[in-house]
């Protein structure tokens, strides 16, 4: 069966559900009657935060519009080649006057990291499972493989004009959100709208090299560091870097993006999590999930959230304490997702990993 039968991203004209159509009309008639606007994301900015709040920008140009983007935390070193990414600024506060605060990705104001957007009216773009109405007017698509998705079908709705470097920050947007087109959640639709994009004049090489290929030498070293204790445990594996990891490897909070996948990428391990610890002490945790566990549903329960695959959330320290804390709800999870499934070459996964000879090139097969 096309499991993207009522996707909106199939070739051809646009088909949008009843539910998406309506939220990009109200979203619309903001735009259209507001003069000034804030356009914003989640602190930490990923791919989809920048290449969508880039967008949303290009978009209110078109419309003659007044926008600030700004993020809490400095845009990564990766995502500053992007067309128009000076327009970004770094600020822990704002003070307008807008006729709308625009957040993308967000699941509430304070996942903005940013102070005085309470009196301002909101309009919510989001696609993650734990995405909630918080705002004036929302729209929540969790089948989008990105809120850059999201973006570009705004703009078509709106009659805008999907430019090069438009293009380019949206195609950046679905690049990294489905980690180069691999997560759950990549469909026949991303790789059509991903068609749109170049077609429309994304580069798909240059994008994948500056995102791919162009690595700081801090974030080979601080990967080190995490996987020098990289644990596994059955279908679980962790890592992590502590403070002290990331000042003696000169390593930015932005050098940690993706070091989790080392951990999900073995053969046989169901869930992730990749820890690091806060000048502050505090622990940030990545979860990532190939599928059988709502990794989401996990970090929510502990205040975080994210998506189904891939999912964050901030526990308090120490990292043992943290640790301890996750593994708790990720064991019983990991177990219920496996009732019932008969995998003896697993039974002894953490046994035969943790005795393993050097030079073996041991590796536990998956079932
Ligand atoms: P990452 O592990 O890459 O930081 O985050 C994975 C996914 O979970 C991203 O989509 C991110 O937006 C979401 N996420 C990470 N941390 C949090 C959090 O503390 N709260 C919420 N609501 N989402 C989070
Ligand atoms: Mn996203």
């Amino acid at each position: 069966m096309n499991q993207d039968c009522d996707h909106p991203l199939q070739p051809g004209p646009l088909h949008e559900t009843t539910q998406s159509v309506t939220a990009m009309a109200a979203i619309l008639d903001v735009l259209r009657q507001g003069e000034r606007f804030l356009v914003c994301s989640h602190s930490r900015p990923d791919g989809d935060a920048v290449g969508s709040i880039l967008a949303t920008g290009m978009l209110l140009e078109q419309m003659g519009k007044r926008a600030d983007l700004v993020t809490a935390d400095r845009v990564p070193s990766i995502y500053r080649g992007l067309p128009g990414v000076d327009a970004i600024r770094t600020a822990l506060r704002v003070h307008g006057p807008y006729d709308a605060v625009i957040l993308l990705e967000c699941d509430g104001l304070e996942r903005a990291k940013l102070r005085g957007l309470e009196p301002f009216f909101h309009v919510n773009i989001d696609h993650h499972a734990t995405g909630r109405d918080f705002a004036h007017v929302n729209w929540i698509d969790r089948h989008a493989a990105s809120v850059g998705e999201m973006v570009y079908r705004l703009v078509q709705f709106a009659n805008g004009s999907v430019t090069p470097e438009m293009a380019t920050c949206l195609y950046t947007t679905i690049l990294t959100d489905t980690g180069g087109f691999c997560y759950g959640g990549t469909r026949a639709s991303t790789f059509a709208l991903a068609q749109r994009l170049t077609e429309a004049g994304a580069d798909p090489v240059r994008i994948a090299q500056d995102i791919y290929f162009s690595v700081a030498t801090s974030k080979l070293l601080i990967l080190g560091e995490a996987l020098s204790n990289l644990t596994r445990e059955g279908r679980v594996a962790w890592l992590w870097v502590t403070h002290h990891d990331m000042v003696r490897t000169c390593a930015a909070e932005e050098d940690c993006e993706g070091i989790v996948n080392y951990a999900i990428c073995i053969t046989g391990v169901e869930v992730a999590v990749f820890l690091r610890e806060l000048p502050e002490k505090q622990i940030r945790l990545s979860l990532r999930s190939k599928g059988r566990v709502n990794v989401s549903a996990i970090a929510a329960r502990l205040g975080g959230g994210g998506h189904e695959n891939a999912a964050g959330v901030t526990l308090e320290g120490p990292i043992p304490r943290a640790l301890d804390q996750i593994l708790a709800q990720l064991r019983p999870s990991v177990e219920d997702a496996n009732a019932g499934k008969h995998a003896p070459d697993q039974d002894n996964a953490a046994f035969a990993w943790e005795n393993r000879e050097p030079g073996t090139g041991l590796e536990i097969a998956d079932e």
